[in-house]
């Protein structure tokens, strides 16, 4: 006899793991069956995020930020720190005890709040009913009321770069370098491939990034993008544009990356590939003949705008539906998904989702860029205000960069919110807030701002978009 269960999520990802707590909270019976297996065959929960994703990419970021820190900035402070070394296997043990501890509190989460986790790989088959083949081999079947599939994605693959996992590497296999390449090369100039050339970058190895689009960072605000550029080239980031991968030949223990751009046929001669031109949705054996659920043409699951899949009771979210791929609207439609399934109301906002860069400077926004405001006709207004003139970033070694907003020039809305340099990520939430509550800027003129604090550049980025800008001159 089968099991039976209110809710059952297929993945323990961002969007799978918030999806089945929030359905508990809700008081209903949960299941959640997830498949993902470390390199050492252990089974862990987290997904992608925590376990080859966003938590052991900025442990290293982190880690390797305080490298280039002390190399570079101390001396500013009257620091000497001549002599730095770094310990990798150190720097690698503290990263993987960071994603031990949050995959295991995802555990202790799911037995708090009485959700059924089970190791293994689930198939949906018709009439909500899943069959389950557990870690250890066993089968099983079970049914729910409602199904989510929060299934993930995984990293795309280039015809011309198969992956073998030594030279021709995946995100996952560059958080876990045991070595640093002495030359690397990073296809996709994107938010992964900048992250992880920027960790090995710092730690020694020089980098070339290839990336096919002829704009720098086309997704981003291109006023911001040509200030990160600028950083980069400074770190010592070799960022090639326009530059499209061929195929790659494999020569006296080196890797050579051809390609080809505007000058014609170029090549890169390195120890270490690593592609990261982007992730695919993951839905490999998760649908039985007869499921009811259909994929689009990207091979994501076809969703509404509700996160209903095309079978009766079936949800989908996160990064194997439409939308940005980012764990933090994951968690969000898994939320309001549990909520709908409750029978309660819930909305999530796909125009107020921020975005961040967790390089140095960090780069974020949300909302948008004045590009595409330009393209949809939309009258606006913008007002710049650089980390030069904020004194807390003065103090922190950490004045570059800038806070720019965009607003509506009739009725003052904010549009968008764009930022390069220290602790953006952790600023774009003010922002973020501000857009969610629809705010205007001067809704963020009259917001008293602690002194001296880098929140202040977005009082008085806001400030600017009427010129009244105190701490910087107006133009
Ligand atoms: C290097 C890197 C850095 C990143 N940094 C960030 C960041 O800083 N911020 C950010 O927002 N995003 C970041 N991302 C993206 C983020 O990791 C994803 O958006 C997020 O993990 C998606 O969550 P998800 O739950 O949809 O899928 P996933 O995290 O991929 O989880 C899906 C889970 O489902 C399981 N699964 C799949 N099929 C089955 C099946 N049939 N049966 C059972 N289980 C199954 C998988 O094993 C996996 O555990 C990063 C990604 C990478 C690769």
């Amino acid at each position: 006899m089968a099991d039976a269960y209110d809710v059952a999520v297929i993945g323990a990802g961002p969007a799978g793991y918030p999806t089945a707590i929030r359905a508990a909270q809700n008081g209903l019976t949960v299941v959640c069956i997830d498949a993902w297996k470390n390199h050492d065959g252990s089974a862990a929960l987290g997904g992608t995020c925590l376990n080859a994703g966003c938590i052991p990419s900025k442990a290293l970021l982190e880690s390797t930020e305080l490298v280039h820190r002390a190399q570079t900035e101390f001396a500013a402070h009257g620091i000497r720190a001549q002599g730095v070394t770094v310990d990798l296997a150190v720097m690698q043990k503290r990263r993987a005890s960071i994603v031990r501890t949050m995959t295991g509190g995802i555990a202790a989460l799911f037995k708090a709040a009485g959700v059924t986790a089970v190791y293994g790989r689930a198939r949906l088959l018709p009439g909500r009913r899943i069959e389950v083949v557990a870690n250890d081999g066993a089968r099983s079947e079970l049914s729910a009321r409602h199904v989510v599939l929060a299934s993930g994605s995984v990293p795309t693959e280039l015809p011309s770069l198969r992956f073998d996992h030594e030279r021709i590497c995946d995100s996952w296999d560059a958080l876990e370098f045991d070595a640093v390449p002495p030359r690397l090369c990073v296809i996709g100039a994107g938010v992964i491939g900048l992250e992880l050339g920027s960790v090995w970058r710092r730690l020694g190895s020089q980098v070339v990034v290839l990336e096919a689009l002829d704009n720098f960072l086309a997704i981003a605000d291109q006023q911001l993008a040509a200030e990160a550029a600028r950083h980069f080239k400074k770190q010592g980031l070799d960022i090639r544009l326009g530059a499209k991968v061929s195929g790659t030949r494999v020569a006296g223990g080196a890797v050579n990356v051809d390609y080809t751009d505007r000058k014609g046929a170029q090549c890169v001669a390195v120890d270490k590939v690593i592609v990261a031109a982007g992730r695919r949705p993951y839905a490999a054996d998760l649908l039985a003949p007869g499921s009811g659920v259909t994929l689009d043409e990207r091979g994501f699951i076809s969703v509404d705008a509700d996160c209903r899949a095309s079978a009766e009771n079936i949800w989908a979210v996160g990064d194997c539906v439409r939308g940005p791929m980012l764990a933090h609207k994951g968690k969000e439609e898994g939320i309001a998904v549990a909520d709908r399934i409750a029978g309660a109301y819930a909305h999530v906002n796909y125009d107020v989702i921020p975005s961040v860069i967790y390089t140095a400077p960090e780069i974020a926004w949300v909302g948008r860029t004045e590009e595409q405001l330009k393209a949809a006709g939309v009258q606006y207004k913008s007002g710049v205000f650089p980390f030069a003139a904020s004194g807390r970033a003065r103090a922190m070694e950490a004045a570059v960069g800038f806070v720019k907003m965009l607003a509506a020039r009739d009725t003052d809305t904010i549009l968008g919110v764009h930022i390069i340099g220290p602790m953006a990520g952790e600023l774009i939430a003010e922002a973020t807030l501000a857009m969610e509550f629809q705010a205007s800027a001067e809704d963020l003129q009259r917001t008293i701002h602690a002194h001296p604090t880098l929140a202040e550049a977005i009082h008085e980025a806001a400030l600017a978009t009427d010129k009244r800008a105190i701490d910087n001159i107006n133009r």
